[in-house]
């Protein structure tokens, strides 16, 4: 132990004296730079204790940089951008729909000023904060009246509430379905109030079931899109007119969960099958729900379009209080919602469209692209594939899209290290780890990402 060493080392104020800390008081308060000295003045004690040569490392200046450092770490915000290279086009861990620039700048702008969220601005009296998304709805969808809340899951609440309180829903057992956390239907029935009364099987349920189920107690029939499974075999389910036609004989309302709030007819990017709002409304249902993070490809919300009867009766649920959306939140939808207005627009500037039409040649060559960028890096290897790739975020589970990805290596790491380190790196960068190979898709890497990708590999190496 070199006794002379520890004598000579900087006091706390010597430390926090050096101009390079000048810095870190923008960000930190006085205690907390104190505490960071304080514990780096310890660790180089440790160190001098067992006997480690620090040749020079005790010096106010590296120490200085040592704590600005460790305050950086120690400090680091929770929440950090992450390029997505999974391939996944709505990764509910990265949170689902990446927005369009004209959302995002719409956020921004609500958030940074004053805006008439509540007020007329004609008259100078008070509105309503849905005026901003139910006239977008209702002419995307065609529907009467429209209103939105924080997600589908709290709509579906506050419809089954607001509207089947005390009184019984019928559905098929079939549409039991679980989204993930803790959305489970049966609950979300039961803390909504409603009484959940099932019908059919599984596989098959008859439109005779419903009929039999519907008496005095029955407020709704309901449909939920079976968004994140699908039942193949020997299946039969009641088509929406039929559903229709039976809640108008016996006077019961007909709500449409469609899960994934498509305003585009998907089959254009080869996706069967993924119900579209607009034709709820035409069948006739009385209520349909969706998501805005979804196939819709805006913010989190989730959105209630139907008959105005219904859809007041909800406004005026104490429950809307608690599930309004935000000023920030409803700009954002606005936008997304007004690209729509025309579909070529929206098929361009919304990411969700825009990454899910990329032609695979296009993707191929961005693959070719940062394969070659990637293997220009000494010990980093990197070769070109096609492979599959799902659209995630609990929608179409069934249906595959091919994609091409580059598959890396570094001699440096182990694939699953080399992972870890991308990850935590900055930029963050999630690939998909596939019988432990590292695999970049580039379908969710932004064109002007690929630079970025490429950097965060040079970091490492
Ligand atoms: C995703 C989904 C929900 C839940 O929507 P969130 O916006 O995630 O709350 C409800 N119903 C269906 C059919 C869904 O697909």
């Amino acid at each position: 132990m070199d006794k002379d060493l520890l004598r000579h080392l900087p006091s706390v104020n010597q430390v926090l004296d050096e101009p390079s800390l000048r810095g870190v008081f923008v960000d930190h308060a006085h205690d907390q730079v104190v505490a960071a000295v304080r514990a780096e003045l310890d660790e180089v004690r440790g160190r001098i204790r067992r006997g480690e040569d620090l040749n020079g490392e005790t010096s106010p200046s590296h120490l200085a940089q040592r704590v600005a450092f460790r305050l950086s770490e120690d400090y680091r915000p929770k929440l950090v951008p992450v390029i997505n290279a999974t391939g996944i086009v709505l990764h509910t861990n990265l949170g689902r729909a990446p927005m369009a620039e004209e959302a995002a700048q719409a956020a921004y702008q609500a958030s940074q000023g004053y805006l008439n969220l509540e007020m007329s601005l004609e008259t100078g009296k008070r509105s309503s904060r849905q005026d901003a998304v139910r006239e977008w709805v209702c002419r995307l969808t065609g529907a009467e009246a429209a209103t939105a809340v924080n997600n589908n899951a709290a709509a579906t609440v506050i419809a089954l509430r607001a509207l089947c309180r005390g009184q019984e829903v019928v559905l098929s057992r079939g549409q039991l379905i679980e989204i993930g956390g803790s959305f489970r239907i049966p609950d979300i029935m039961a803390v909504s109030g409603a009484i959940l009364r099932e019908v059919g099987t599984t596989n098959i349920t008859r439109l005779a079931d419903y009929e039999k189920a519907i008496g005095p107690d029955t407020a709704a029939l309901m449909q939920i899109h079976t968004s994140n499974y699908r039942i193949g075999g020997f299946t039969k389910s009641v088509a929406l007119p039929d559903l229709v036609a039976l809640g108008r004989k016996h006077g019961v309302k007909v709500i449409d969960d469609v899960g994934s709030g498509a305003l585009v007819d998907y089959a254009r990017f080869g996706f069967q099958g993924e119900p579209l709002a607009r034709d709820s409304i035409a069948a006739g249902a009385d209520l349909v729900l969706f998501s805005g993070d979804k196939l819709l490809g805006g913010p989190q919300a989730g959105i209630l379009a139907g008959r105005k009867e219904w859809i007041q009766k909800i406004e005026k649920d104490p429950l809307m209080r608690a599930f309004r959306l935000d000023k920030m939140t409803l700009a954002a939808l606005e936008a997304t919602l007004r690209l729509y207005l025309n579909e070529e627009r929206a098929l361009q500037r919304i990411p969700v469209l825009s990454l899910l039409g990329t032609p695979l040649e296009e993707l191929h060559r961005r693959a070719e692209e940062l394969a070659a960028k990637l293997a220009s890096l000494p010990g980093v290897h990197a070769a070109v594939r096609s492979d599959i790739a799902y659209v995630g975020g609990g929608s179409l589970p069934d249906q595959t899209m091919p994609t091409w990805l580059v598959e890396v290596h570094a001699d440096q790491f182990s694939d699953d290290r080399l992972a870890q380190r991308l990850r935590t790196g900055s930029p963050a960068v999630l690939g998909r780890l596939q019988n432990e190979r590292l695999l970049l898709d580039v379908r969710t890497i932004f064109p002007r990402q690929i630079e970025m990708v490429v950097e965060a590999f040079r970091q490492l190496v």
